[in-house]
């Protein structure tokens, strides 16, 4: 009964998807390039709203002070203080800079997530949930090929 009920929720979570893709769609096609050396790799998480490899982000050890801005606009994005160690594998974030992104609800997978994307530029970045350890209560788990980190001079 309850395997029955789950198989039900995907279902209608795959259904929901359908529905909003056309309007995914649209909103890809609002993006656009602005930085023009992107690889194949960032724009297919960016303006497809892939995932990298978790493990893969250079940018997991970086624990220098500075800011993270967006690969494709260069917004700044997050401050290194909110910056933390998930043990996801993806550069993970308490909270983010005011007015840095915009959020939709996501229901690929089968899974209900909120997808974050650059106020800016409109490029995704990745997932917010509500499980983070610090007082916001927040985790912004962002794929780190799509940020740049300036560090502070
Ligand atoms: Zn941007």
């Amino acid at each position: 009964m309850q395997s029955k009920r789950k198989t039900l929720k995907v279902i209608s979570a795959s259904l929901i998807s359908l529905i909003f893709l056309p309007y995914n769609l649209l909103q890809a096609a609002a993006k656009k390039i602005i930085n023009p050396t992107l690889s194949d790799e960032q724009k297919d998480i960016m303006f497809h709203e892939g995932t990298e490899r978790p493990f893969t982000s250079s940018l997991l050890n970086e624990k220098r002070v500075g800011f993270y801005h967006c690969a494709n606009c260069g917004a700044k994005l997050f401050a290194s203080n909110a910056k933390f160690d998930s043990g996801t594998g993806w550069p993970s974030f308490s909270e983010a800079l005011p007015g840095a992104f915009k959020t939709k609800i996501d229901y690929s997978f089968g899974m209900k997530r909120i997808e974050y994307h650059c106020s800016n530029c409109g490029v995704h970045h990745g997932h917010v949930f509500d499980d983070g350890p610090s007082s916001t209560g927040k985790r912004f788990c962002n794929n780190g090929l799509c940020l740049i980190f300036k560090p502070e001079n």
